[in-house]
């Protein structure tokens, strides 16, 4: 999800039918060219199952239309117009409410996202692992940006990296095998070796690990 402005998530909006907080839904998919979108990807909607709109759209519907329906009271983001959403049972919309915080964190995750390949360009220059790692890390970063990084990793030359990515859990096998490729290739261009009993780096050379003191 990409969003910038997010202000619409602080709205307050109260059902004028009865006084409670309406709630913020996602908006339902509309299928392209139907003309029902409501230019917008979110909605308030009170779902207070004793609201008098609610209670009362039961009867109205069944007398005009015949059918088994009643209305929710609906506002747009940044706007207090009353609209109805017909609905056909007491749950609809209430698998569609969104927690804005959730919706927040998501939207920080994608700007450290954009902002680290943004500064994925200049950090051979800089040697800088930064963007790099948080790039491989971010299991919800896209996969082109994430291989972007792992083929970045030799040329920033930092073996800092080597802990954090051993450490992680990769959700893909596949970036993992490629980071553990990498890993040793930058050991063998800087003359090192995991010790196989602390995984301390050494020397390429080394016969026994000064961190462990084990024979290697
Ligand atoms: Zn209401
Ligand atoms: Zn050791």
């Amino acid at each position: 999800m990409a969003r910038t402005d997010l202000g619409y998530l602080n709205e307050i909006h109260t059902c004028p039918h009865c006084d409670q907080k309406m709630s913020c839904c996602e908006a339902p998919q509309v299928h392209v060219g139907d003309g029902l979108g409501w230019g917008s990807e979110i909605l308030y909607i009170c779902l207070n199952d004793y609201c008098s709109l609610f209670l009362n759209g039961w009867r109205n519907i069944e007398e005009k239309y015949g059918h088994h329906a009643s209305y929710r009271y609906m506002e747009l983001p940044d706007s207090t117009e009353g609209n109805f959403m017909m609905v056909g049972n007491a749950d609809a919309f209430k698998g569609s409410v969104i927690n804005p915080d959730d919706l927040k964190r998501q939207n920080q995750r994608y700007q450290q996202e954009k902002q680290a390949v943004k500064d994925l360009q200049n950090c051979v220059e800089e040697k800088n692992l930064a963007p790099v790692l948080h790039l491989i890390l971010d299991e919800g970063a896209d996969i082109s940006n994430r291989k972007q990084a792992i083929s970045l990793l030799l040329q920033v030359n930092d073996l800092s990296c080597i802990d954090p990515l051993r450490n992680h859990t990769f959700r893909d096998t596949s970036l993992e095998m490629e980071c553990n490729k990498i890993i040793g290739l930058l050991l063998k261009k800087n003359y090192m070796k995991e010790c196989p009993f602390c995984s301390h780096l050494i020397k390429m050379q080394a016969s026994k690990c000064m961190h462990c003191k084990e024979d290697v």
